[in-house]
């Protein structure tokens, strides 16, 4: 018998497995202290068991550290009971393990039925982490139990004992029990100290912080450390300063908590100041410093500070590291350099979902919805899971360019994927929806969403009205009110457009005049800028044009160009007169208003200065801005330019409106080249020009690739003009086809020779 089991001691390593002769504790130790896979452990155990070690207590204890390291507790709790006798080491190892790994229920369990069942009495290495877990959990009541019996053992005046005693009432907030817990240590060190400290700090009371701060033997960088985030959570950045400046030494954590303080107070010039310092210090900023020193840049109003932000940190030991990378991203996408953006974005190697979130939202905030919808594609393809983040920038693309099409797929998407619908995702929906020109499905989503916020009111309202239900639009925000939640600014824009479309006067000023008197809310440009259309619609030119002269601030470019609108529109042609030049003062080198301005000249017969216009505009050296107009086909956006020719079917597209300007004709189609500017062109050159109107060529294009019946949904970048809105009211009429456009101001809704919009725009 024994030369047999010698024989099988001597076969092992002649196995071939080069694991070194595990039966040697010296060997062992080494191997149990790395992060092993559970087969690892299994094959370990194994070896023990074969050597018949699988009862030395020593080595069973070794092996539940290797197990708490390798996140394996419930194999480790096996290890333990098949030991026959477990001693205290292996019990606190299995304490150990358990809070190590966040298991506090398991924990305390563990400690209630093992060591309190009576094998073993707990010893000062027991207790903290019995406390620790406590106050994880807040189980007040279990550790005032603890507690108790370690007074009676004489265990709580031990420091290490009583620190982690001093934690636990201090995490479930009993301050005055931390202090006695504190006045029973025997020899207090700087961590009781601090932790007692911390304690006063988290509850609020800097003045007694500050009084112990005062009596505390020696500090250490940590007690000035929690009395500079204890002030600066409190509001109070003179004393953090005077705190920062005054200790004897400072480490990465005592610039983080500086420079913290003044971003969360607002004060990112400072913040950015103390950084700067920083830079210049022996302490080298963190990841942590980084990621909040360019959120602070990423919040200013200006783009000074980018360049040495990103050169620091490319230049940093961690210009690899994803989360760097990505916050450099956002920071050149949040000013608009997206080409910047996308250069750092490519040069990422193991680009996560978080970093994909950045560029999709970048190209969205900078409306390049058609790059963030082609980038959202290339994330599928490399198959990274989106998050409810991605399909709030993929809807908002969607509702950039109107597709509709898309913003279904990936509600279905969302729904499919249990993608939580959370109040952000909600509103985003709702707003797709609403900008593609569904304003029922917005409604659908809308009612059923669990959670809303005052942005997803917002949306829902701003909805209504886009789409002409001025009514329905007042009455949710009454609906809103009932509810408890508070207007703001945009909401009331949402209310006066509303009121502009339904033409309620009356009710749109006490709306306007409400604003400041009920809730504190001064009227911005775009609240004039309504008011003005709403006047205007009314025909009350001359009202609007007093308004405007009493407004407090200044009229921008939007305010005349309602005015502008309306006097058209009512044909009165001395105010528009007035409008346009004021336009053309605010932004010269638009060209669409001198196109108005000449125009009004020439209806009123004024040559002289119609000629005088284009010879202004040639010496402002005015570019027209392009036309574009994107139209949804199947899953594809489309998009086209005026005079477009780079579609591989442009041939067909102009042959298409040509036949139908034919068709027009006779139902009263007369192309309205009073929009072109006169004397430039030819009248046939002038038709050419119209007809080249890149909203004419997504309706030509949409023609001939979709069914007879089949709704047209375009989006385009400018308004709508006159020629296009009459030949589209004809097409409905025509070929009983539903187009719906989204110009620049409203949308238009053409149904059997009608529109929406009741021929003002
Ligand atoms: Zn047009
Ligand atoms: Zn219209």
């Amino acid at each position: 018998m024994a030369s047999m089991a010698v024989s099988v001691l001597v076969s092992e390593p002649v196995k071939g497995n080069h694991l070194p002769r595990l039966y040697d504790e010296r060997h062992l130790s080494p191997l149990l202290k790395k992060r092993l896979a559970l087969r690892q452990l299994k094959q370990i155990h194994a070896k023990l068991l074969r050597g018949g070690l699988n009862q030395d207590v020593v080595l069973v204890t070794k092996m539940v550290g290797a197990c708490a390291v390798s996140g394996a507790m419930d194999y480790a709790y096996l290890l333990f009971r098949g030991t026959q006798h477990p001693d205290l080491v292996l019990c606190n190892a299995m304490l150990k393990g358990y809070t190590q790994n966040g298991f506090m229920k398991e924990a305390l369990h563990f400690y209630v039925h093992v060591l309190e069942g009576g094998f073993f009495f707990p010893d000062q290495y027991t207790l903290p982490y019995v406390f620790k877990a406590c106050a994880a959990l807040l189980a007040v009541t279990a550790g005032r139990a603890v507690h108790a019996m370690s007074v009676k053992s004489g265990l709580a005046g031990d420091a290490f004992v009583g620190n982690s005693l001093v934690d636990f009432y201090a995490k479930c907030g009993d301050v005055d029990s931390a202090l006695c817990a504190f006045c029973r240590i025997e020899e207090p060190n700087p961590i009781s100290w601090n932790i007692l400290i911390g304690s006063f700090v988290s509850s609020g009371d800097m003045v007694s912080a500050r009084k112990l701060f005062d009596e505390m033997p020696e500090r250490d960088v940590a007690s000035w450390n929690t009395m500079l985030s204890g002030y600066a959570k409190a509001g109070d950045l003179v004393e953090a300063r005077r705190v920062f400046e005054q200790m004897p030494e400072r480490n990465l954590v005592s610039w983080n908590a500086m420079i913290a303080a003044y971003a969360q107070n607002g004060k990112g010039e400072h913040a950015l100041m103390v950084f700067s310092q920083m830079v210049g210090s022996s302490v080298s900023p963190g990841v942590a410093t980084m990621l909040t020193v360019m959120s602070i840049v990423s919040n200013m109003s200006n783009s000074d500070n980018v360049n040495w932000v990103v050169d620091l940190a490319a230049r940093s030991e961690f210009a690899n590291s994803v989360s760097i990378l990505t916050a450099i991203v956002n920071l050149h996408a949040k000013f608009g350099r997206i080409d910047d953006a996308y250069r750092v974005f490519s040069g990422i190697h193991d680009k996560d979902t978080v970093c994909y979130n950045a560029m999709i939202g970048g190209f969205t905030q900078n409306q390049e919805p058609s790059r963030a919808l082609e980038l959202f594609r290339r994330m599928q393809s490399e198959a990274i899971e989106p998050d409810a983040m991605t399909m709030v920038s993929v809807l908002s693309a969607c509702a950039q360019l109107g597709a509709l099409g898309l913003g279904e797929w990936v509600h279905n998407y969302v729904e499919r994927n249990g993608i939580p619908m959370d109040v952000y995702l909600g509103t985003a929906l709702v707003d797709m929806y609403a900008r593609c020109g569904d304003v029922d499905s917005s409604w659908r989503v809308f009612i059923k969403m669990p959670q809303r916020d005052v942005a997803t009111w917002n949306a829902m309202i701003r909805g209504l009205a886009m789409h002409g239900h001025g009514n329905g639009a007042l009455q949710l925000f009454l609906q809103m009110e009932i509810e408890g939640y508070s207007p703001n600014y945009i909401t009331f824009v949402a209310l006066l457009s509303a009121c502009s479309h339904e033409g309620l006067v009356s009710h749109g000023f006490s709306i306007f005049n409400s604003m400041k008197a009920k809730y504190g809310i001064m009227p911005g440009i775009e609240h004039y800028g309504c008011m003005v259309d709403l006047l205007g619609r009314a025909k009350h030119l001359a009202e609007a044009r007093e308004f405007i002269e009493k407004m407090p601030i200044e009229p921008d470019s939007a305010i005349w160009a309602a005015l502008l609108s309306a006097c058209r529109f009512h044909q009165n042609l001395e105010l528009a007169k007035e409008a346009t030049e004021k336009l053309i003062a605010l932004n010269p080198s638009h060209d669409g208003n001198y196109v108005l301005l000449s125009n009004i000249y020439a209806k009123a017969g004024k040559w002289e200065d119609v000629a005088r216009m284009r010879e202004s505009m040639r010496s402002q050296g005015v570019r027209k801005t392009p036309g574009c107009s994107a139209v949804e086909i199947g899953d594809s956006v489309y998009e086209f330019t005026a005079g477009d020719r780079s579609h591989p079917q442009w041939a067909e597209i102009y042959a298409k409106w040509n036949e139908l300007a034919k068709q027009l004709k006779p139902m009263g189609y007369s192309p309205d080249t009073g929009t072109v500017l006169r004397g430039i062109l030819d009248e046939e050159e002038k038709e050419q020009a119209l007809y080249r109107h890149s909203e004419k060529l997504a309706v030509s294009f949409a023609l001939i690739t979709t069914k007879p019946g089949t709704p047209i949904r375009i989006v385009k970048n400018l308004r709508i003009c006159v020629d296009c809105h009459r030949a589209f009211e004809l097409i409905s009429l025509l070929l009983g086809r539903e187009i719906t456009i989204r110009d620049r101001n409203r949308f238009h809704h053409f149904r059997e020779g009608h529109c929406s919009c009741r021929g003002y725009w």
